[in-house]
């Protein structure tokens, strides 16, 4: 690997007290072409913009993956990654998807560490820090004619950001739009996922919602995600989230939960839940919790949500099992309590 040092740093100019997610960037970036068939030597050098040609095909037929992960730092100093081979699968799972190659392990998992090592004091210690992590992967191949790239960028940058509380959530059920489709592309993290769904979460921010729980495409009948996280209910106490399937993205926060929830003795259900068994619930008084799990928030809990122009608010729960489970992963996560399941990795 080649290592290309910052000859000065931004970092005396952050406010770690007061980040916004995801806006400023740490000294260093980790940088790999694949040009014509094979991977180049791996770079990491400072974080600068770069100069493209206009007709990249990641700019015209939208060949971009990208995963999302986090690092924490314990009271020790030491750096931790969390399940990070599970997100270099899923890299290449997507990358199989949208026709772009692989990215070697050794490739993956070296970038991120020694990323991690060389702008380590961007990381804060404690249990309100992390370092998002951001892996992807463009198109650079020139050339507006709809065929794959024959060369691709694979880059890291990192963000350090506070745990945050997404504060009152409220979420309006999709009637009519989809995230994803039987056969299509809603399993991967593909960048046009998200550009999708912005215009149909723009419309429900107008009205005075936060996010939508997607519902299956054919029948919109079928909860399936909440915004971009993976989406749990609890029905009196059973904990429920529906199977990962080609429209469902396999998260690593649900799975890590379900794993948890079991070994508490929650009752757990893998199953598709219906809105009209939703709407029951909520009716009947048994519907207790909603919440979002993805890596950026952890668990995000849903104040109440919105179908067919009617709104139904959640009960509020004294010590909800969203903020249980929250504060067990996050204690495995910042190693402040024993990772029985071997989630962790030092970096
Ligand atoms: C990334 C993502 C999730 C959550 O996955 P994690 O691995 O838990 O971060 C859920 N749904 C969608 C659509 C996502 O893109």
């Amino acid at each position: 690997m080649e290592i290309i040092k910052a000859t000065s740093t931004k970092i005396k100019d952050v406010d770690f007290e007061n980040l916004s997610f995801g806006a400023i960037f740490t000294d260093h970036l980790f940088e790999c072409d694949f040009i014509n068939g094979e991977w180049q030597t791996p770079t990491i050098k400072p974080y600068a913009p770069f100069l493209v040609d206009p007709s990249l095909k990641v700019f015209h037929y939208g060949q971009a993956i990208f995963e999302g992960m986090k690092g924490y730092k314990d009271e020790n100093n030491d750096i931790w990654l969390f399940r990070p081979e599970e997100n270099f699968k899923r890299f290449n799972k997507s990358a199989e998807r949208m026709a772009m190659p692989e990215v070697p392990e050794e490739v993956y998992m070296n970038g991120l560490v020694e990323l991690l090592r060389i702008d380590r004091d961007w990381l804060q210690k404690g249990k309100n820090h992390s370092m998002y992590i951001r892996p992807f992967m463009i198109g650079t191949g020139t050339g507006v004619i709809a065929n794959p790239s024959n060369n691709y960028k694979f880059m890291i940058i990192m963000s350090p950001v506070k745990s945050y509380y997404a504060g009152e959530v409220k979420v309006i059920i999709a009637e009519h739009f989809s995230r994803a489709a039987n056969g299509g592309i809603g399993y991967a993290k593909a960048a046009g996922n998200y550009a999708g769904q912005f215009y149909p979460t723009n419309l429900a921010n107008k009205e005075g919602f936060q996010q939508i729980i997607w519902t299956d495409d054919a029948t919109h009948t079928k909860l399936e995600e909440a915004g971009t996280m993976n989406v749990f209910f609890r029905i009196n106490n059973t904990l429920i989230t529906a199977p990962v399937s080609e429209r469902i993205l396999d998260g690593v926060t649900r799975k890590s939960l379900l794993d948890l929830a079991k070994r508490n003795g929650m009752d757990v259900e893998i199953r598709s839940v219906l809105v009209d068994e939703l709407v029951e619930a909520a009716k009947n008084g048994s519907l207790q919790e909603i919440f979002g799990a993805g890596t950026a928030a952890v668990i995000s809990p849903i104040s109440g949500f919105s179908y067919k122009d009617t709104y139904y608010e959640l009960p509020k729960n004294e010590n909800p099992w969203s903020l249980q489970l929250k504060e067990e992963l996050t204690n495995i996560q910042h190693k402040v309590s024993e990772d029985h399941f071997g989630w962790t990795f030092k970096v």
